[in-house]
C-alpha cells in the first residue's frame, strides 16, 4: 500500500438506501393510507421503524458515515421541493390543510388538481417529480424533514450525513411552471434559492451534522458556459458561508468532464465522483486538475445500479491510485442505492453458486466495507474476501451460461448483409400492400388490451397450484377469443391478439431467453409506491423455443384479417433488465437480437404477415453525453435491424415507441428501417405527424389519435379531426389509425367505446380522400 498514513482512515459510506424494506413494507403502508386502511401515525411509525432498520444495517456491516434524508414517502426531488417552499399554485391549499395530504396530491393528482409531472432521473429507471418554477417562485426554507431524519439518525449514535439535491441540479432538472414562458430558464433563479439552502445548511450545522452532501449529478451532463459559471457561483456562495457544515458535492452516473475543473476549484471541502466503467474519464480528469489537495475525495468505485458483485483486487488499485490526489480518500458506491434491489438472500430460486455473482444493497454495502479496509489497513486483512472474491469471478467467467460457443460464433458470424432488408422501403411498400391489401388509413392497435383482474388472478392461481397449466392456457384462450371478435366487429383492419398472456413486457420473454435471472424479491423503486422486478440479462442469449408463435398463430386461427405479431425489441429488453457487465451492450444487444430473429421468422412462417417489434426505450437509453450518442445509435439500431432483416420483402415490420419527443433521433428511427412506426401524438395534436414530415421521414407512420393514459373516450369526430391534422403532414397512402400506445391498463368499456369511434374517425376521413 503506497501511502498508508493518508489512507490510515479511509471510511465507508453510501449516498442512499432502498426505501421499501425487505417485504415492501412501505408500499404496503402508504397504499394503505392512501386507502384509509393505515393512519398517518402507522405509515409515520413504519416509515421510521424502515430508516432504523436500514440504518443498523449499514452500521453494522461497517459503513462509519450513513446518509439520511434520502428516504422519501414518494421522491426525493419533491422532498427537495418542498424543502425550498417549490409548492405549485395550485397545491397550496392542500399542503396548507395537511402536510403529508398536499404531499401526496403534488405526487399523485387529486380529483380536482393536476400532480407534478413525472420523468425519468437521468439515465435510470426511476423517475422523480418535476419541480415546477417560473419567475414569481418565492423560495422559503422547509428543513424540518432533514433535520429531523438527521436526529433520529443521531439518537441512535451513528455518524450521519445528511444527503440533498443540489441547487444546481435542482435547477436544471426544473420546468416552467403552467402559465410560464416556455423558454423561462430555472436557473436564473440560482440568486434566490442559494440563501435557502444556506439556511438549511446552518440548520443541519446546529442540529449536529459535521458533513452535508449536495447531489449535482446533472453536471455530468453536456452543459454550457453559463451552466458551469452558475455552479461555480452556486459553491462558491455556499462555501463561503460561516455557518455551515462541512461540503461534499457528489456527482454520478458518468464523468464531470467540464465541470471538475470548476468543482475542484470551488471553495467546498469533498467530492465525490463516479470511478465505476461510465465515468473511468474522471480518474484522469482528476488526476489533470492536479488531484484535488485538502479536500475529501469519496471515490464511487463500487456500481450503485447494477447487480453484479465487485472485482475488488480492480476496485483497489483504482482506490490505491486514488490515493496520492487527495487530502483522504473514502470509498463508496457509484450512486445511491436505491437503484438497486435490497438483498441477494432473499432469493431461493438462483444456485447458491450463481447467486454470489451478484450484489444487491447490502452485499455492495460489505464490498465497500472490505475495500475501505483494505484501503486503510492494507490488503493482508482483507484476504480472505479478496480470495473469495476471485473464486466467485473466475465462476462467473468459466461458466457456461456466461460463454454459449454456439451463441459467440452466430454473433460474430452476422454479416453486413443479415442486417438489411432484401429491398428497400420503397420496393418493400408495394409488395406488402398487394399481399395484404389494406384500405388506405389502415387502423390498429399497439398490442395489448386491458389486463383484468381476471387475468391477473389466472396467473396468480397458476403459480399458487390453484388451477393447472390446461386451465390457465383456456382462460388465455377465451381472452383471445374475445379480443379477435369484438376488433373484427369493430372494424379494425389489423388486428392483435391482445397479450393476454404476458405479466410485462421484458419479464415475459427473459423468463423464456435462455441466458436471463429472474428473481423472486428483486424490487427497484420505479416511481412512487410502483417497484419493477427487472430481469438479469446474465448471460450468452439465445432461444430455445418460440416465445410467442403459438398464441399469434391462435389468434390467426379465429380470423380472416391479418393479426399482427407481437414483440420486444433488444433495446428496451436491455433497457428494462440489469445487463451483464462483463462486455459491451452492443454485444448483449446483438445476442438478443438474433434471438428476437428466429422468433421473427418463425412468426413469418406460421403465417404472420405484420409483425410489431416494440422499441419505447430506444430513446431513453440515449447516453446522458452527447459525444457518447453516436455510438449508441449505432448498435441500437444494428440490433433492431438484425431482429427484422430476416422476413421476406412483403411482410410488414412495424415498431412502437411511446413518446412524442423525439426530434433528435429521427434518423435513428429511419435508421431501424421498419415499414410502419406507431407513436404518441393525441395529447400534443399530432405534433409528431408534423416533426417527421418535417425530417422527409418516408415511411408509413400512425401518430396516435386516442390517449390511452386516462379512461376518458374520445369522440369519432375529435379523433377524426386529428387524422385530419395527420394528413396535413403526412399523405394518406402512408398513414396508420392508432391508439397512443398499449391498452392494458384500461378498462374494457372505455376500451371498446373509444376504438369504435376511432373506426369510425377512419372512415369518415377515408370518405373525404
Ligand atoms: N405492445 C405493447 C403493448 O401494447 C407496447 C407497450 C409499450 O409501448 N410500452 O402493451
Ligand atoms: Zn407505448
Amino acid at each position: 500500500m503506497t501511502s498508508k498514513s493518508a489512507a490510515a482512515a479511509a471510511r465507508a459510506t453510501v449516498y442512499g438506501y432502498p426505501r421499501q424494506g425487505q417485504n415492501r413494507e412501505l408500499k404496503k403502508a402508504i397504499e394503505g393510507y392512501w386507502k384509509g386502511r393505515v393512519t398517518a401515525d402507522a405509515l409515520r411509525e413504519t416509515a421510521g421503524e424502515l430508516r432504523r432498520t436500514h440504518w443498523k444495517q449499514l452500521a453494522e456491516a461497517g459503513v462509519t458515515e450513513v446518509p439520511t434524508g434520502d428516504f422519501s414517502y414518494y421522491d426525493h426531488v419533491l422532498d427537495t421541493s418542498v424543502m425550498v417552499g417549490a409548492v405549485p399554485d395550485r397545491h397550496r391549499a392542500a399542503v396548507g390543510a395537511d402536510a403529508l395530504d398536499g404531499f401526496f396530491a403534488m405526487a399523485r393528482g387529486t380529483q380536482q388538481v393536476a400532480p407534478l409531472e413525472m420523468t425519468k432521473w437521468f439515465d435510470t429507471n426511476y423517475h422523480y417529480l418535476v419541480p415546477e418554477l417560473g419567475p414569481d417562485t418565492v423560495f422559503s426554507a422547509d428543513s424540518a424533514k432533514q433535520v429531523g431524519e438527521l436526529k433520529e439518525a443521531l439518537g441512535l449514535g451513528l455518524s450521519p450525513r445528511p444527503v440533498l439535491v443540489g441547487p444546481v441540479t435542482y435547477l436544471l432538472l426544473a420546468k416552467p411552471a403552467p402559465g410560464v414562458a416556455a423558454d423561462f430558464d430555472p436557473l436564473t433563479l440560482l440568486d434566490r434559492l442559494l440563501p435557502v439552502y444556506a439556511e438549511v445548511l446552518a440548520d443541519l450545522r446546529a442540529a449536529g451534522a459535521e458533513w452535508v452532501q449536495l447531489d449535482e449529478p446533472a453536471l455530468v451532463q453536456d452543459r454550457t458556459p453559463a451552466e458551469l459559471n452558475a455552479a461555480a457561483r452556486a459553491y462558491r456562495d455556499l462555501g463561503a458561508l460561516s455557518d455551515r457544515p462541512k461540503l461534499l458535492v457528489a456527482s454520478y452516473f458518468d464523468r464531470l468532464g467540464d465541470a471538475l475543473p470548476v468543482l475542484a476549484k470551488a471553495p467546498v471541502d469533498g467530492l465525490a465522483l463516479d470511478f465505476t466503467e461510465a465515468a473511468a474519464a474522471n480518474l484522469e480528469d482528476l488526476a489533470a486538475v492536479g488531484g484535488l489537495p485538502g479536500k475529501r475525495l469519496v471515490a464511487g468505485v463500487v456500481n450503485g445500479r447494477n447487480i453484479w458483485a465487485n472485482d475488488l483486487t480492480a476496485s483497489l488499485s483504482t482506490l490505491g491510485t486514488l490515493l496520492g490526489l487527495a487530502e483522504r480518500v473514502d470509498v463508496a458506491a457509484s450512486c445511491s442505492l436505491l437503484h438497486v434491489p435490497l438483498d441477494t438472500a432473499a432469493e431461493r430460486d438462483i444456485e447458491p453458486q450463481i447467486l454470489r455473482w451478484l450484489a444487491f444493497a447490502k452485499q455492495k454495502t460489505r464490498e465497500i466495507v472490505t475495500l475501505a479496509k483494505g484501503l486503510s489497513q492494507g490488503t493482508d486483512t482483507i484476504a480472505a474476501e479478496l480470495a473469495a472474491n476471485r473464486a466467485d469471478l473466475a465462476s462467473r467467467e468459466s461458466s457456461p451460461i456466461t460463454r454459449d460457443p454456439a451463441v459467440r460464433a452466430r454473433a460474430a458470424a452476422v454479416t453486413e448483409a443479415d442486417t438489411r432488408r432484401a429491398q428497400a422501403y420503397g420496393e418493400r411498400a408495394g409488395a406488402q400492400r398487394s399481399h395484404l391489401g389494406l384500405p388506405l388509413l389502415p387502423s390498429t392497435t399497439i398490442g395489448s388490451f386491458p389486463q383484468t383482474s381476471e387475468l391477473r388472478t389466472a396467473r396468480a392461481d397458476l403459480r399458487a397450484g390453484r388451477i393447472d397449466v390446461a386451465g390457465y392456457e383456456e382462460r388465455i384462450s377465451t381472452e383471445i377469443q374475445e379480443v379477435v371478435s369484438f376488433q373484427e366487429k369493430a372494424g379494425i383492419d389489423v388486428l392483435v391478439h391482445g397479450e393476454p398472456e404476458r405479466n410485462d413486457m421484458v419479464q415475459y420473454f427473459a423468463e423464456q431467453l435462455r441466458g436471463c435471472l429472474a428473481t423472486q424479491h428483486g424490487w427497484v423503486q420505479s416511481y412512487g409506491t410502483r417497484y419493477v422486478r427487472p430481469p438479469i440479462l446474465a448471460g450468452d442469449i439465445s432461444r430455445p423455443e418460440p416465445m410467442t408463435v403459438r398464441w399469434t398463430s391462435y389468434a390467426q386461427s379465429l380470423t380472416d384479417r391479418p393479426v399482427k405479431g407481437m414483440l420486444t425489441g433488444p433495446v428496451t429488453m436491455l433497457a428494462w433488465s440489469f445487463v451483464r457487465d462483463d462486455q459491451p451492450l452492443g454485444d448483449t444487444a446483438r445476442q438478443v437480437a438474433l434471438a428476437l430473429r428466429d422468433e421473427v421468422n418463425d412468426l413469418e412462417a406460421a403465417g404472420t404477415s405484420v409483425i410489431q417489434v416494440d422499441e419505447p426505450a430506444l430513446r431513453e437509453t440515449l447516453p446522458l453525453r452527447a459525444a457518447d450518442h453516436p455510438a449508441y445509435l449505432d448498435w441500437a439500431t444494428e440490433s433492431f435491424r438484425i431482429t427484422t432483416a430476416g422476413v421476406r420483402p412483403d411482410t410488414q415490420i412495424h415498431t412502437h415507441m411511446c413518446y412524442a419527443e423525439f426530434g433528435d433521433i429521427v434518423q435513428a428511427i429511419d435508421d431501424l428501417d421498419a415499414d410502419v412506426i406507431s407513436l404518441e401524438a393525441a395529447r400534443s395534436h399530432m405534433q409528431v405527424a408534423r416533426e417527421l414530415a418535417a425530417h422527409g421521414y418516408p415511411r408509413e407512420a400512425g401518430p396516435g389519435v386516442y390517449d390511452i393514459h386516462s379512461p376518458r373516450v374520445p369522440s369519432t369526430e375529435e379523433a377524426a379531426e386529428l387524422l385530419r391534422t395527420g394528413l396535413r403532414a403526412i399523405p394518406a397512402e402512408r398513414l396508420w389509425v392508432n391508439p397512443d400506445c398499449g391498452l392494458k391498463t384500461r378498462g374494457w368499456p372505455e376500451t371498446r367505446a373509444s376504438l369504435e369511434n376511432l373506426v369510425a374517425a377512419a372512415r369518415i376521413v377515408r370518405g373525404e380522400l
